[in-house]
């Protein structure tokens, strides 16, 4: 699951961006307005967290701007006052839920994963990634090679979805422990070549190419 977080205020958005990553998802942060809505309308978020008070244009304009260009990505908006107003002008410009600073991490989760399983079972099906044999689905989080099941550990599960969602791209390793371990590792750390392994074990070796002294790489149609 793709997540945007639109936040100014670079502490806020460090843990934001730390506890997501914790819970499995992969996650972009950007600090204004203007960011947000270039970034929401090239990557197709699954869910997006939009702070109200941005240093530009603030958060309700973003979200009246997404939704008149057609972006539909559920938005949660974070609030700094629960007034009424503030409510409203949230839910007309096309915002799907509201949560009033200072909230807890947990509620803002559990409201994120009701968000995208809304979705999810909207008309619409959920994007299934393909690469070759290889099918994920990001909803329910499942993996396939062939017909069989792969079961994958949390963290196995979002680097291969990180390298499926970018087939034939070098992602560097920074880029990766960035997105699927948050600040938790120094980039000396070997947890990225662990888990490529670890992933290659369980896949095949054929999958993921090393890109030496760059990073590593998915096929769209590995051979
Ligand atoms: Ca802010």
């Amino acid at each position: 699951m793709r997540l945007l977080i639109v936040e100014d205020e670079a502490y806020l958005a460090k843990l934001l961006r730390r506890g997501f990553v914790e819970e499995g998802y992969l996650v972009d942060v950007v600090d204004d307005g203007a960011k947000a809505l270039a970034a929401a309308v090239s990557v197709p978020y699954d869910a997006a967290v939009l702070d109200v008070m941005l240093p530009d244009l603030d958060g309700f304009q973003v979200c009246e701007r997404l939704r008149r260009s057609d972006c539909q990505v559920p938005i949660l908006m974070l609030t700094a006052r629960d007034t009424v107003t503030d409510r409203i002008r949230g839910l007309d410009a096309g915002a799907d839920d509201y949560l009033c600073k200072p909230f807890s991490f947990a509620e803002l989760c559990a409201r994120i994963r009701a968000l995208t399983r809304r979705k999810g079972t909207a008309v619409q099906a959920p994007v299934q990634l393909r690469a070759g044999r290889l099918r994920l689905d990001p909803l329910s989080r499942r993996v396939w090679s062939g017909s069989s099941e792969v079961y994958l550990s949390q963290k196995e599960f979002v680097l291969l979805e990180l390298l499926m969602r970018y087939p034939d791209e070098v992602l560097t390793r920074s880029r990766i422990l960035d997105h699927v371990w948050g600040f938790r590792y120094p980039v000396t750390s070997n947890v990225v070549e662990q888990y490529i392994r670890s992933l290659r074990r369980k896949l095949g070796s054929d999958l993921i190419v090393t890109v030496r002294g760059m990073g590593y790489r998915m096929p769209a149609a590995p051979s």
